[in-house]
C-alpha cells in the first residue's frame, strides 16, 4: 500500500485502480493515462503516485520520474513527428479542476486548432 495516497480523490483511485483508466506508462512513482475527456486524440495525464493538490507540495522523488516518463509518452505517441502542449494548472483560478498533480500531453494535430 501507498501511504502517500488519499481514499478520496480520483486520481490517487485511478492509482490504486479502484477506478478504472486506460494505462499508457508507468514507474513506481509515476503514472501515465488517457484522458477522459480528451482535448484531442491521444491526450495523456502524468501524474505522481503521490497525493498533492500543488506542482510545489510534490517530493523531488517523485517529480524526477515525471518529466521522463512525459518525454517518454511523447516518443511512443509519435509526437516527435508532430506537436503537442505539456501543460500543468495549479488552482482554480489556473484552470485546474483534478486537486492531485497532473501534467497534460496534448497532441496538437493541426495549426487551427489553437492554444488551449
Ligand atoms: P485540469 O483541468 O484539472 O488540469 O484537468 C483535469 C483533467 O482530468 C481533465 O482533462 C479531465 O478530462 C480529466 N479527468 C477527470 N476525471 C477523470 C477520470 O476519472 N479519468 C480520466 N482518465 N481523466 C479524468
Ligand atoms: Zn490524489
Amino acid at each position: 500500500a501507498n501511504e502517500h495516497l488519499i481514499d478520496d480523490c480520483i486520481f490517487c483511485k485511478i492509482i490504486r485502480g479502484e477506478i478504472p483508466s486506460h494505462k499508457i506508462a508507468e514507474t513506481d512513482k509515476a503514472y501515465a493515462f488517457l484522458d477522459i475527456n480528451p482535448i484531442s486524440e491521444g491526450h495523456v495525464l502524468v501524474i505522481p503516485k503521490y497525493h498533492g493538490e500543488f506542482f510545489h507540495q510534490i517530493p523531488d522523488d517523485y517529480l524526477v520520474d515525471i518529466l521522463p516518463l512525459a518525454r517518454k509518452v511523447a516518443l511512443a505517441s509519435g509526437l516527435d513527428e508532430g506537436q503537442y502542449n505539456l501543460l500543468q494548472n495549479n488552482g482554480p483560478m489556473a484552470h485546474q479542476v483534478v486537486p492531485h498533480v497532473h501534467f497534460h500531453i496534448i497532441p496538437k494535430p493541426n495549426k487551427e486548432e489553437g492554444l488551449i
